[in-house]
Protein backbone atom coordinates (compact mmCIF):
# COMPACT_ATOMS: atom_id res chain seq x y z
CA UNK A 1 0.00 0.00 0.00
CA UNK A 2 0.82 3.24 -1.04
CA UNK A 3 1.22 5.50 2.19
CA UNK A 4 1.16 9.74 1.09
CA UNK A 5 2.69 11.76 4.09
CA UNK A 6 3.31 15.52 3.07
CA UNK A 7 6.58 16.50 3.54
CA UNK A 8 6.78 19.38 6.65
CA UNK A 9 9.37 22.34 6.85
CA UNK A 10 12.38 21.78 8.67
CA UNK A 11 13.77 24.70 10.81
CA UNK A 12 17.49 23.67 12.76
CA UNK A 13 17.79 25.63 15.75
CA UNK A 14 19.52 28.95 15.84
CA UNK A 15 22.94 27.52 17.63
CA UNK A 16 23.68 30.91 18.59
CA UNK A 17 20.82 31.96 21.19
CA UNK A 18 20.96 30.15 24.39
CA UNK A 19 17.94 30.53 26.20
CA UNK A 20 17.17 32.86 28.52
CA UNK A 21 13.97 33.51 30.40
CA UNK A 22 13.95 37.80 28.96
CA UNK A 23 13.73 36.09 25.41
CA UNK A 24 10.34 35.50 26.24
CA UNK A 25 9.26 39.33 26.69
CA UNK A 26 7.37 38.24 29.91
CA UNK A 27 5.01 40.81 31.50
CA UNK A 28 6.65 43.16 34.38
CA UNK A 29 5.77 42.64 37.67
CA UNK A 30 5.11 46.20 38.83
CA UNK A 31 5.35 47.32 42.31
CA UNK A 32 2.14 47.11 44.27
CA UNK A 33 0.67 44.34 42.47
CA UNK A 34 0.11 40.74 43.62
CA UNK A 35 0.59 37.34 41.24
CA UNK A 36 -1.28 34.30 42.36
CA UNK A 37 0.48 31.71 41.30
CA UNK A 38 0.26 28.40 40.84
CA UNK A 39 3.47 25.77 41.59
CA UNK A 40 2.03 22.43 40.20
CA UNK A 41 1.67 19.15 42.29
CA UNK A 42 4.81 18.57 43.35
CA UNK A 43 7.92 18.09 40.59
CA UNK A 44 9.56 21.49 41.11
CA UNK A 45 10.16 21.00 37.00
CA UNK A 46 6.20 21.49 36.68
CA UNK A 47 6.60 24.92 37.74
CA UNK A 48 5.56 27.43 34.82
CA UNK A 49 8.29 30.01 32.92
CA UNK A 50 5.89 32.41 34.09
CA UNK A 51 5.96 31.33 37.92
CA UNK A 52 9.60 31.60 37.23
CA UNK A 53 9.85 35.05 36.71
CA UNK A 54 7.84 36.22 38.97
CA UNK A 55 9.74 34.36 41.88
CA UNK A 56 12.97 36.08 40.71
CA UNK A 57 11.20 39.66 40.45
CA UNK A 58 8.91 39.36 44.00
CA UNK A 59 9.59 41.21 47.02
CA UNK A 60 8.05 39.02 48.93
CA UNK A 61 6.79 35.38 48.41
CA UNK A 62 3.48 34.25 50.78
CA UNK A 63 3.15 30.57 50.13
CA UNK A 64 1.53 27.44 51.02
CA UNK A 65 2.31 23.98 52.98
CA UNK A 66 1.99 22.40 49.54
CA UNK A 67 4.80 23.75 47.92
CA UNK A 68 7.93 21.82 47.22
CA UNK A 69 11.00 23.56 49.46
CA UNK A 70 13.17 23.61 46.47
CA UNK A 71 11.02 25.88 44.82
CA UNK A 72 12.10 28.60 47.81
CA UNK A 73 15.64 28.39 45.83
CA UNK A 74 14.31 29.87 42.73
CA UNK A 75 13.55 33.21 44.84
CA UNK A 76 15.34 36.11 43.79
CA UNK A 77 17.88 36.78 46.91
CA UNK A 78 16.78 39.47 49.33
CA UNK A 79 13.15 38.59 49.02
CA UNK A 80 10.62 38.16 52.42
CA UNK A 81 9.81 34.49 52.24
CA UNK A 82 6.22 33.87 54.34
CA UNK A 83 5.16 30.49 55.22
CA UNK A 84 1.34 30.16 55.59
CA UNK A 85 -0.07 27.07 55.71
CA UNK A 86 -1.26 23.85 57.86
CA UNK A 87 1.87 21.74 59.23
CA UNK A 88 2.38 19.80 62.00
CA UNK A 89 -1.18 20.02 62.85
CA UNK A 90 -0.97 23.73 63.83
CA UNK A 91 -4.63 25.19 62.60
CA UNK A 92 -5.17 26.86 58.97
CA UNK A 93 -4.68 30.80 59.20
CA UNK A 94 -7.93 32.18 58.58
CA UNK A 95 -8.44 33.22 54.88
CA UNK A 96 -9.11 36.86 55.93
CA UNK A 97 -5.64 37.26 57.70
CA UNK A 98 -4.23 36.29 54.29
CA UNK A 99 -5.56 38.39 52.66
CA UNK A 100 -5.23 41.23 54.23
CA UNK A 101 -1.54 40.73 54.34
CA UNK A 102 -1.48 40.46 50.69
CA UNK A 103 -3.39 44.03 50.34
CA UNK A 104 -1.20 45.17 53.08
CA UNK A 105 2.03 44.78 51.44
CA UNK A 106 1.03 45.49 48.05
CA UNK A 107 -0.16 48.71 49.54
CA UNK A 108 3.16 49.07 51.00
CA UNK A 109 4.35 48.81 47.16
CA UNK A 110 5.96 45.69 46.75
CA UNK A 111 5.76 43.04 44.57
CA UNK A 112 3.76 40.57 46.09
CA UNK A 113 4.10 36.41 44.97
CA UNK A 114 1.26 34.32 46.56
CA UNK A 115 2.68 30.81 45.52
CA UNK A 116 -0.25 28.02 46.03
CA UNK A 117 0.25 24.21 45.68
CA UNK A 118 -1.33 22.74 42.43
CA UNK A 119 -3.20 25.45 40.34
CA UNK A 120 -4.25 28.69 42.44
CA UNK A 121 -7.63 28.18 41.14
CA UNK A 122 -8.55 24.72 42.00
CA UNK A 123 -9.58 24.08 45.55
CA UNK A 124 -6.85 26.83 46.27
CA UNK A 125 -9.03 29.38 47.59
CA UNK A 126 -7.32 31.46 44.69
CA UNK A 127 -10.64 32.96 43.46
CA UNK A 128 -11.18 34.02 47.36
CA UNK A 129 -7.99 36.10 47.24
CA UNK A 130 -8.41 37.51 43.75
CA UNK A 131 -11.77 38.74 44.72
CA UNK A 132 -10.47 40.24 47.60
CA UNK A 133 -7.82 41.50 45.68
CA UNK A 134 -10.61 43.55 43.58
CA UNK A 135 -12.21 44.52 46.11
CA UNK A 136 -9.26 46.38 47.05
CA UNK A 137 -7.93 47.60 44.15
CA UNK A 138 -5.05 45.44 44.24
CA UNK A 139 -3.66 44.82 40.70
CA UNK A 140 -2.96 40.92 40.35
CA UNK A 141 -2.22 38.99 37.78
CA UNK A 142 -3.35 34.86 38.04
CA UNK A 143 -0.21 32.31 37.08
CA UNK A 144 -2.29 29.11 36.40
CA UNK A 145 -0.58 25.98 37.63
CA UNK A 146 -0.92 21.94 36.85
CA UNK A 147 -3.65 21.15 39.24
CA UNK A 148 -2.73 17.52 41.27
CA UNK A 149 -6.27 16.09 40.12
CA UNK A 150 -4.20 16.03 36.46
CA UNK A 151 -0.94 16.72 36.41
CA UNK A 152 -0.62 14.48 39.54
CA UNK A 153 -2.24 11.63 38.35
CA UNK A 154 -0.57 11.28 35.01
CA UNK A 155 2.50 10.96 37.79
CA UNK A 156 0.77 8.22 38.83
CA UNK A 157 -0.09 6.25 35.35
CA UNK A 158 -3.63 7.40 35.47
CA UNK A 159 -4.43 9.73 32.38
CA UNK A 160 -8.15 11.94 33.56
CA UNK A 161 -9.44 11.08 30.28
CA UNK A 162 -8.25 8.56 27.13
CA UNK A 163 -9.73 7.96 24.07
CA UNK A 164 -12.44 5.21 23.88
CA UNK A 165 -12.23 5.50 27.75
CA UNK A 166 -13.65 8.19 29.19
CA UNK A 167 -14.53 11.04 27.96
CA UNK A 168 -14.82 13.52 30.56
CA UNK A 169 -13.86 14.05 34.03
CA UNK A 170 -15.43 15.94 36.85
CA UNK A 171 -12.35 17.58 39.30
CA UNK A 172 -14.82 17.61 43.06
CA UNK A 173 -13.91 18.37 46.33
CA UNK A 174 -14.48 15.78 49.22
CA UNK A 175 -14.92 18.96 51.48
CA UNK A 176 -17.41 21.23 51.32
CA UNK A 177 -17.95 25.03 53.45
CA UNK A 178 -18.97 22.45 56.61
CA UNK A 179 -16.42 19.86 56.67
CA UNK A 180 -18.84 17.24 55.60
CA UNK A 181 -19.27 15.84 52.08
CA UNK A 182 -20.70 18.61 49.27
CA UNK A 183 -23.90 18.41 47.73
CA UNK A 184 -21.49 18.37 44.18
CA UNK A 185 -20.77 15.16 44.67
CA UNK A 186 -24.48 14.09 44.12
CA UNK A 187 -24.46 16.13 41.43
CA UNK A 188 -21.48 15.03 39.76
CA UNK A 189 -21.65 11.77 40.79
CA UNK A 190 -22.03 10.12 37.35
CA UNK A 191 -19.16 11.71 35.50
CA UNK A 192 -17.21 9.51 33.83
CA UNK A 193 -14.26 9.89 35.71
CA UNK A 194 -14.34 11.47 39.05
CA UNK A 195 -11.03 13.19 40.66
CA UNK A 196 -11.83 13.75 44.52
CA UNK A 197 -9.94 16.63 46.56
CA UNK A 198 -9.40 16.59 50.10
CA UNK A 199 -11.52 13.21 50.06
CA UNK A 200 -9.76 11.24 52.87
CA UNK A 201 -12.25 12.32 55.98
CA UNK A 202 -15.37 10.78 54.38
CA UNK A 203 -14.12 7.92 52.25
CA UNK A 204 -17.16 5.64 53.34
CA UNK A 205 -19.36 8.18 52.75
CA UNK A 206 -18.22 8.62 49.77
CA UNK A 207 -18.53 5.54 48.56
CA UNK A 208 -21.49 4.92 49.40
CA UNK A 209 -22.70 8.14 47.62
CA UNK A 210 -21.51 7.16 44.27
CA UNK A 211 -22.75 3.04 44.67
CA UNK A 212 -26.25 4.74 45.66
CA UNK A 213 -25.76 6.98 42.34
CA UNK A 214 -25.64 4.02 40.07
CA UNK A 215 -22.00 3.28 40.08
CA UNK A 216 -20.64 -0.47 40.47
CA UNK A 217 -19.16 -0.92 43.36
CA UNK A 218 -16.54 -2.94 41.33
CA UNK A 219 -15.43 -0.33 39.80
CA UNK A 220 -11.60 0.65 39.61
CA UNK A 221 -10.66 3.30 41.90
CA UNK A 222 -7.23 4.70 43.31
CA UNK A 223 -5.66 6.65 45.87
CA UNK A 224 -3.00 9.09 44.87
CA UNK A 225 -0.74 10.32 48.01
CA UNK A 226 1.51 12.97 47.63
CA UNK A 227 1.61 13.13 44.04
CA UNK A 228 4.73 14.03 42.18
CA UNK A 229 6.84 14.35 45.16
CA UNK A 230 9.72 12.03 45.82
CA UNK A 231 6.85 10.50 48.67
CA UNK A 232 4.46 9.01 46.11
CA UNK A 233 2.32 6.23 46.78
CA UNK A 234 -0.59 4.44 45.11
CA UNK A 235 -2.78 2.19 46.05
CA UNK A 236 -5.34 1.13 43.06
CA UNK A 237 -8.79 -0.98 44.91
CA UNK A 238 -12.59 -1.04 44.10
CA UNK A 239 -14.86 1.70 44.33
CA UNK A 240 -16.67 -0.23 47.29
CA UNK A 241 -12.86 -0.93 48.97
CA UNK A 242 -12.01 2.66 48.86
CA UNK A 243 -12.35 4.05 53.09
CA UNK A 244 -10.69 0.15 54.20
CA UNK A 245 -8.28 0.49 51.66
CA UNK A 246 -6.62 3.80 52.49
CA UNK A 247 -7.05 2.50 56.48
CA UNK A 248 -5.26 -0.80 55.42
CA UNK A 249 -2.22 1.34 53.53
CA UNK A 250 -2.51 4.65 56.18
CA UNK A 251 -3.02 7.33 53.09
CA UNK A 252 -2.43 10.75 54.49
CA UNK A 253 -2.94 13.72 53.25
CA UNK A 254 -2.39 15.39 50.48
CA UNK A 255 -4.25 12.61 48.86
CA UNK A 256 -6.10 12.55 46.14
CA UNK A 257 -9.58 9.87 45.00
CA UNK A 258 -10.03 8.51 41.72
CA UNK A 259 -12.66 6.75 40.60
CA UNK A 260 -13.21 5.26 36.69
CA UNK A 261 -11.98 3.16 34.41
CA UNK A 262 -8.54 4.84 33.69
CA UNK A 263 -7.75 3.96 36.63
CA UNK A 264 -7.12 0.70 34.98
CA UNK A 265 -4.43 2.05 32.78
CA UNK A 266 -1.87 2.55 35.30
CA UNK A 267 -1.15 -1.03 34.31
CA UNK A 268 0.66 -0.21 31.76
CA UNK A 269 1.60 3.68 32.32
CA UNK A 270 2.75 3.66 35.52
CA UNK A 271 5.99 5.36 34.14
CA UNK A 272 7.40 7.26 36.79
CA UNK A 273 9.84 6.18 39.81
CA UNK A 274 9.99 8.62 42.44
N1 LIG B 1 -4.83 24.01 44.38
C1 LIG B 1 -4.46 22.61 44.57
C2 LIG B 1 -5.46 21.90 45.44
C3 LIG B 1 -5.53 22.45 46.84
S1 LIG B 1 -6.70 21.62 47.85
C4 LIG B 1 -4.33 21.95 43.19
O1 LIG B 1 -4.74 22.53 42.18
O2 LIG B 1 -3.78 20.86 43.12
C5 LIG B 1 -5.66 20.45 48.69
C6 LIG B 1 -5.92 19.05 48.18
O3 LIG B 1 -5.37 18.91 46.89
C7 LIG B 1 -5.30 17.97 49.01
O4 LIG B 1 -6.10 17.64 50.13
C8 LIG B 1 -5.27 16.84 48.02
O5 LIG B 1 -6.54 16.25 47.84
C9 LIG B 1 -4.93 17.58 46.74
N2 LIG B 1 -3.50 17.62 46.48
C10 LIG B 1 -2.72 18.70 46.34
N3 LIG B 1 -1.45 18.36 46.05
C11 LIG B 1 -1.44 17.01 46.00
C12 LIG B 1 -0.44 16.03 45.73
N4 LIG B 1 0.82 16.37 45.43
N5 LIG B 1 -0.81 14.74 45.76
C13 LIG B 1 -2.07 14.36 46.03
N6 LIG B 1 -3.05 15.23 46.30
C14 LIG B 1 -2.74 16.54 46.27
Amino acid sequence: MTVCVPSRPVVDRREDSLFDLDTLSLPAFAPGSVWLVGAGPGDPGLLSLLALHGLRHADRVVHDALIDSRLLDLIRPGAAIEAWGKRGGQASPRQETITARLIDRAGQGERVLRLKGGDPLVFGRGAEEALALALAGVPFRIVPGITAGIGGLAYAGIPVSAGGVAGGVALVTGHGPDGALPEEIDRLALAPVLVVYMGLAHLAALSQKLIAAGRDPAEPAALVEAAATPRQRVVETRLESLAACAETAAIAAPALVVVGPVVALRAQLDWWRP
